[in-house]
């Protein structure tokens, strides 16, 4: 990649990480400390820097020197040893930003744009951003196995990235499990363990395998620093966007990872004089079978309420949300909202999306969607304002999982009977194969 970027053993990264900060009572500790919640208060920790610092060397090396990949703004992210950063993530972030003018045009939006993370490597979903900051951290602390607990993409993200990496990885699954994305996991090479209880029950479950064994889990002991590597996409999406912040970012919320990193990503931006971000609004969409956060923001209240999730969304089925409190003060603070959608309208979000863009994307994606469709029919967009909806996974991993649609029949292999059935298809029949309904698509 770059010449700007340090890579050989013993060098020292650009970043300018300073420590670990707790959230709600603000003592803070080395970053070297292997530590993820504060031993005062319990809190989740978060990465700090020396912003000035980062202004200076980001002034010192232009950004089409840089690398296009998930280290492209090194020096606000918590790696620090260069031999590690370089075995992780080299292909990783820089997804697509696509104008969506099709839908845009559905939606009555002239300037929305879609933040493609779907194609994000090597995993095909958003969680290659957070992933390889736990790898990379994993490495620099010479670990050489790492554990998950997992709805689905963390899990493919840590047997991919892990794999490349030289690492074991071990995944635990909730007992609603996407088959597609577990097999994909086993295929990749990983040990997959799948717990009886929910993602919230298995969640707690890991913490305590993590504390008993010392294994290191990618979204529990190195938690603040896989949450550093989601304020990439906020990064991207205002260089890709010229440096001109958006004036609304939708993104689906399960944990409040992402959601609440972006806030975190567009401050940093402002704080090293790169773009004005202070306008821009997060808005967050959630099925309406596991809605705790944007329950709260919409009824104005402070408290999250845990909930059992009842969704086909599963990559959101998380009933208690670890970050979602950082989500609500977010989205407060930037003057944004939260939305729901039902299962019928998550899928016909993920069709919608499908038929405008050619996208395919899972439930998560769908309710990103729908909630958008939502949010723009209720006035909150002006038709000129610049929308980035963010595409966080990939519909190939979920088709088992769609509503199933008819199996189309079959034809003779025969000049007149496929010209009899395109007229039909054009004339907006379906053919169907009425002895095998159950194709999902
Ligand atoms: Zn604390």
């Amino acid at each position: 990649m770059s010449t700007h970027t340090a890579q050989s053993l013993g060098q020292r990264t650009r970043s300018c990480a300073t420590g670990l900060v707790c959230h709600r009572c603000e003592n803070s500790y080395p970053l070297e400390q292997s530590i993820f919640a504060c031993p005062d208060c319990g809190k989740g920790l978060d990465v700090v820097y020396d912003y000035e610092l980062a202004a200076r060397h980001f002034s010192e090396v232009p950004s089409a020197e840089r690398p296009h990949n998930i280290w492209h703004f090194e020096e606000l992210l918590p790696i620090v040893d260069a031999s590690a950063q370089a075995r992780v993530g080299q292909h990783s972030g820089y997804t697509p930003l696509i104008r969506a003018d099709r839908l845009g045009a559905e939606l009555g939006l002239s300037n929305l744009f879609l933040k493609d993370d779907s194609s994000n490597r090597p995993s095909l979903s958003y969680k290659d951003r957070v992933v390889s900051m736990s790898v990379a951290r994993l490495l620099e602390r010479g670990e050489t196995e790492i554990g998950c607990v997992s709805t689905g993409n963390v899990g493919t993200a840590v047997a991919s990235l892990a794999a490349k990496a030289g690492v074991d990885a071990y995944v635990f699954y909730p007992n609603a499990l996407e088959n597609t994305k577990a097999r994909a996991c086993m295929a990749l090479g990983a040990k997959v363990c799948q717990v009886e209880g929910n993602y919230d029950e298995a969640n707690r479950r890991c913490r305590e395998v993590a504390e008993t064994t010392g294994m290191d889990f990618a979204n529990i002991t190195l938690r603040p620093f896989y949450a550093e590597g989601a304020k990439t996409a906020a990064f991207e999406i205002v260089e890709q966007l010229d440096w001109q912040s958006p004036d609304h970012i939708i993104t689906a919320a399960a944990g409040g990872t992402l959601s609440s990193r972006l806030h975190k990503g567009l401050v940093e931006l402002q704080l090293l004089g790169l773009s004005e971000t202070d306008a821009t609004r997060i808005h967050i969409a959630q099925p309406s079978g596991c809605n705790p956060i944007a329950t709260a923001i919409v009824a104005e209240e402070a408290e999250i309420h845990a909930v059992t999730p009842e969704t086909a969304a599963h990559s959101l089925a998380i009933g208690n949300p670890g970050d979602g409190y950082l989500v609500i003060d977010a989205v407060r603070k930037r003057g944004g909202t939260g939305g729901f959608a039902s299962d019928p309208e998550i899928f016909a979000g993920i069709d919608l999306l499908a038929a405008t863009e050619g996208l395919l994307t899972e439930p998560a994606g769908g309710t990103t969607i729908a909630v958008l469709e939502k949010l723009a029919a209720a006035g909150r967009f002006a038709p000129d304002d610049t929308v980035v909806a963010i595409i966080t996974g990939n519909g190939l991993k979920t088709l088992d999982d769609h509503p199933p649609k008819p199996w189309p029949a079959k034809v003779d292999c025969e000049l007149d009977a496929m010209l009899a059935a395109l007229s039909e298809l054009k004339r907006g029949g379906t053919l169907v194969d009425s002895a095998r309904e159950q194709l999902h698509f």
